[in-house]
């Protein structure tokens, strides 16, 4: 028996996820998409934020992973530090594991898992072991690069028909099992192959030779997708000479056939402020869907590499405190956005509305935090006039008398302690409630390996514990090597103080400390210093 139950979606889309009354497992193969995060499909997007357990490979877009809640299990089994991917066999035996715990496993698989991905094999493995599952398609890589480097497949002028065709040979196969000589005498239609790059020099003369005209005009797209993508186009004899002079990497998708030519009308990819500079925002994930997508939108390929990341802590002493506070006219001090994230959390988690602080008033530092509580129509009674601990500390006392008054101090574990001790010297009564713990998290092999693979152009530093928090990730070594020769961009002079106490340079600091500011002043920096991407 199964019944459907409706969940409301991060994104506010109702989604059907079929459950099974006895929660028994069920496993999802899902499509991710090619490489822009933007094109994953809605469905495997709730699924994700949904899930129990993520199983993911090497060509996942970063981003999906990293802003994924901590509670979700994450299983990396792309190829680690340049060697093997798990095997088939490991990865199946994992599959089943999980969904026997009775999880419900998203199995995140690059662009489309069937398309030449062993979505099929996993299946039916899963079949076979009485594993309820469910396929959810995605946007495949060749019709991916076809998009992006603006060749229509399928134009009717040249193309009645495509053909997706992988290069690789099986690797128990000595030959390829492709019937070359066939394809090479079809006639107006368009040719994508797939895992072309090492085997292309003997596919080009297979091709020529079973009649396909040698200037057949022809592209390869690297990275489709992402904003390093690469199109070269070439005709059919020059293939393998172009991918050895410009040293055409895995993974790239190969075009021949006419429509090839009408890339010159249509080519739009490429033209935006930041394109394909590779920028590592090292801000906590959970907080930088908004900056993700605005570089994004700026044509950079963002690598959302969090270097510091908050937790829940529930203060039990403190809320004890406040649920008795039974006086009006106290004060509550937000100094930031998580700060007003978990204390709502919390007041919600007890089952109190927001009336509940209607005998407050509140104090906050900085445009953010106004912003945060502006979600849940809260204004602030007091900003001070500069966003830092110290000017609240000094201008908060000086304009309220806080004789006798309850002051509930909201604030995660590393806060700084001078707001408290002011409000205690003007005779307020403080409480101090620590709502969140901030943490550094460990990147796994696989961000490492990413960086090495592509290091960033530009990294982002939007706080001092952010500078900390990439040498905690990094050891010295990887330091000199990945991240000293990027452009290092602060928000501000105190961030700017810990990157140089770290003896690395700032390029732009931004002058106006809010984030929003920092991409504006990132772009016209970029628009007078060009940065080769
Ligand atoms: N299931 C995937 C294909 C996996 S096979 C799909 O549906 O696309 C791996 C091959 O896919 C790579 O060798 C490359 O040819 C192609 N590929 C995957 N992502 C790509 C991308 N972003 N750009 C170009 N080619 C890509």
């Amino acid at each position: 028996m199964t019944r459907m139950s409706m969940k409301k979606s991060p994104n506010n889309i109702d989604v059907q996820l079929i459950m099974n009354d006895k929660k028994t497992g069920i496993a999802y193969l899902a499509g991710a998409g090619p490489g822009d995060p933007g094109l994953v499909t809605v469905k495997t997007y709730n699924l994700l934020k949904q899930c129990d357990a993520v199983v993911y490979d090497y060509l996942i877009p970063d981003e999906l992973i990293t802003t994924l809640p901590e509670n979700i299990e994450k299983y990396y089994v792309g190829k680690i530090g340049g060697g093997n991917s798990s095997s088939q066999t490991e990865i199946n035996e994992l599959l089943l594991s999980l969904a026997r715990e009775n999880k419900t496993v998203v199995r995140l698989k690059g662009s489309d898992p069937l398309v030449f991905g062993r979505g099929g094999e996993e299946a039916k493995y899963l079949a076979q072991n009485g594993i309820n599952f469910e396929i959810v398609p995605g946007v495949t890589a060749g019709v991916s690069a076809s998009a992006y480097a603006g060749i229509p497949i399928t134009d009717r002028n040249h193309a009645s028909w495509v053909m997706f065709v992988t290069g690789h040979k099986a690797k128990e196969k000595l030959v390829s099992s492709v019937k070359w000589d066939w394809i090479a005498r079809g006639e107006k239609g368009t040719v994508v192959i797939y895992m072309g790059v090492s085997q292309i020099a003997n596919i080009v003369p297979d091709l020529i030779e079973n009649g396909m005209k040698d200037d057949t005009p022809a592209a390869i797209i690297e990275r489709a997708s992402f904003p390093t993508q690469k199109t070269h186009i070439s005709i059919l004899k020059d293939l393998p000479q172009t991918v050895i002079d410009k040293k055409i990497k895995a993974p790239a998708i190969f075009i021949i056939g006419d429509v090839v030519n009408s890339r010159e009308y249509i080519n739009w990819f490429g033209k935006k402020p930041l394109h394909g500079l590779r920028i590592l925002v090292t801000r906590p994930a959970d907080q930088a869907e908004m900056i993700y997508l605005k570089l994004r939108n700026l044509g950079a390929e963002v690598l959302p590499y969090p270097t510091i990341a908050t937790r829940e802590n529930l203060d039990r002493e403190a809320w004890s405190v406040f649920n008795k506070i039974d006086i009006s006219n106290n004060w509550l001090i937000f100094t930031s956005e998580n700060g007003v994230r978990y204390f709502i959390k919390q007041m919600k988690d007890q089952g109190k509305d927001i009336r509940s602080l209607s005998d407050y008033k509140i104090a906050v530092i900085g445009e953010g935090t106004k912003r945060a509580l502006a979600k849940y129509y809260l204004k602030p009674d007091f900003i001070p006039d500069k966003a830092t601990t110290s000017s609240m500390a000094e201008q908060f006392i000086k304009e309220f008398d806080l004789k006798g008054l309850n002051v509930i101090r909201v604030r995660g574990n590393l806060s700084v302690t001078n707001i408290d001790e002011a409000v205690i010297k003007a005779g307020g009564n403080l409480i101090p409630m620590t709502v969140y713990e901030t943490y550094y998290p460990v990147w796994g092999d696989e961000l490492k390996e990413k960086i090495k693979s592509y290091p960033p152009d530009i990294v982002t530093f939007t706080s001092g514990s952010t500078v900390d928090g990439l040498f905690n990730c990094l050891d010295s070594n990887e330091i000199n090597r990945y991240i000293k020769q990027a452009m290092l961009v602060s928000i501000g002079p105190s961030t700017s103080e810990v990157i140089k106490s770290h003896g690395l340079n700032v390029t732009l600091e931004a002058k106006k400390h809010t984030i929003p500011d920092l991409i504006n002043e990132l772009v016209e920096y970029i628009k007078s210093n060009p940065l080769e991407g």
